[in-house]
C-alpha cells in the first residue's frame, strides 16, 4: 500500500516513522525543500518532493499540514486522484473541516490521533507517538464504509486507541477536555502575573511548586494552537467557558457567603468525579 503524506512535522513524519516499521511504502509531501531532503536522507519517508504530484498515485494521503491548510490542501489534489484513493486528515478540530473535505472528496474521512509534544516540525516526529493514545475516526454518514475500514485497519498498526464519534461531537467533546483547560490555564498564568505587589510576585515565584507546575503547563504552550482552537472550535469552546464561569461564580458566592458546606459539597464532588474520570 503506498501512503502519502502531506506535511512532514511532529504529526505527518510521527505517522511516517511508524509506517515505514511496517514496511509500507510512504510518499512525503512538505512546504519546504529542506524539510523533504531531511526526511529522505533519513529514511523517514520513502520519497518526499514539495510538489504535490508525487502522491497522486498513493492509495491513502494523510493531510498533516496545520489546520488552516488543510481545505485549500485538499482542493489542490482532489483533480489528480484516483476515484479510489482515501484521504484523511489529522486537525485536532473536526466539524468545519469534515464537511467541507467530503463535499470535495467522497472517500475522506476525517481523524485525530490524540497525541503530541510542546515541539513542533519534522525534528520533534518520534516513533511511537501515537501508542496507546486515543485516535478518533469521525466518518459521516456518507462516508463509505471501505474507507473507514481502510483507515482503521491502518490506525491500528500504530497501537492507538480507536474511537469513532461524529465531528460534532469530537468538537464538543475536545472543547472540554483540551481546549478549554488551556484557557483556564492560561487565565491562571494571567492572574498570577497581574499580582501588582512585586514583593508578593516574587515570593510566589520562589515557591511556586509542582501543583501550580500541573495547572500552568497547558496554557504555557504554543499560542499558535490555542488561538486555532479558539478560532475553529469557536462556539464550543465559549459554551464549555460559559459554564465553567458558572462553576467559578457559584464558588465566589459560596466564598461571600460563607457558605462552607457548599463549597465542601463542591470539593468532595470534584474529588470523587476526577478518578472515576480519568
Ligand atoms: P508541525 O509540526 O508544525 O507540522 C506541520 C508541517 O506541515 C510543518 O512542519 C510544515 O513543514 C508543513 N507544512 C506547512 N504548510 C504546508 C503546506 N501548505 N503544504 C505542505 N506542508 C506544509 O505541526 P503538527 O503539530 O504536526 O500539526 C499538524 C496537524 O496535526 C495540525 O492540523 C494539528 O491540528 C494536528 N494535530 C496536532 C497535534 C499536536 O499536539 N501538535 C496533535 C494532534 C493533531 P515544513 O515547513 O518543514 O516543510
Amino acid at each position: 500500500m503506498k501512503i502519502g503524506i502531506i506535511g512532514l512535522g511532529l504529526i505527518g513524519g510521527s505517522l511516517a516513522k511508524d509506517f515505514r516499521e511496517e514496511n509500507l511504502e510512504i510518499y512525503g509531501v512538505s512546504r519546504q525543500e529542506e524539510t523533504c531532503i531531511n526526511a529522505q536522507k533519513r529514511g523517514i519517508v520513502d520519497y518526499a518532493s514539495k510538489d504535490l504530484s508525487l502522491i497522486y498515485q498513493t492509495d491513502l494521503i494523510f493531510i498533516c499540514t496545520p489546520i488552516a491548510k488543510i481545505i485549500p490542501t485538499l482542493a489542490a489534489i482532489v483533480p489528480h486522484l484516483k476515484p479510489e484513493t482515501i484521504v484523511t486528515d489529522v486537525g485536532s478540530v473536526k466539524a468545519p473541516l469534515v464537511k467541507t473535505c467530503s463535499e470535495l472528496w467522497t472517500n475522506f474521512i476525517g481523524g485525530h490521533p490524540m497525541a503530541g509534544t510542546a515541539e513542533k516540525g519534522l525534528d520533534a516526529a518520534q516513533k511511537q507517538l501515537f501508542k496507546n493514545a486515543p485516535y478518533v475516526i469521525t466518518p459521516t454518514e456518507t462516508t463509505p464504509i471501505q474507507a473507514i475500514q481502510t483507515l482503521e485497519n491502518l490506525v491500528k498498526k500504530l497501537q492507538s486507541v480507536i474511537y469513532f464519534a461524529s465531528p460534532e461531537e469530537h468538537d464538543q467533546a475536545v472543547a472540554l477536555i483540551s481546549h478549554l483547560p488551556v484557557m483556564i490555564s492560561a487565565s491562571l498564568i494571567k492572574t498570577v502575573m497581574g499580582e501588582t505587589n512585586t514583593q508578593v510576585l516574587e515570593l510566589a515565584q520562589k515557591i511556586a511548586s509542582s501543583g501550580f507546575k500541573d495547572t500552568s503547563r497547558v496554557g504555557g504552550g504554543n499560542p499558535e494552537l490555542g488561538l486555532m482552537m479558539a478560532q475553529y472550535n469557536r462556539e464550543n469552546l465559549k459554551q464549555s467557558l460559559l459554564d465553567y464561569r458558572q462553576i467559578l461564580d457559584q464558588i465566589i458566592n459560596h466564598l461571600e457567603q460563607e457558605n462552607w458546606q457548599a463549597l465542601e459539597s463542591i470539593l468532595d464532588f470534584t474529588q470523587n468525579s476526577r478518578p472515576k474520570f480519568l
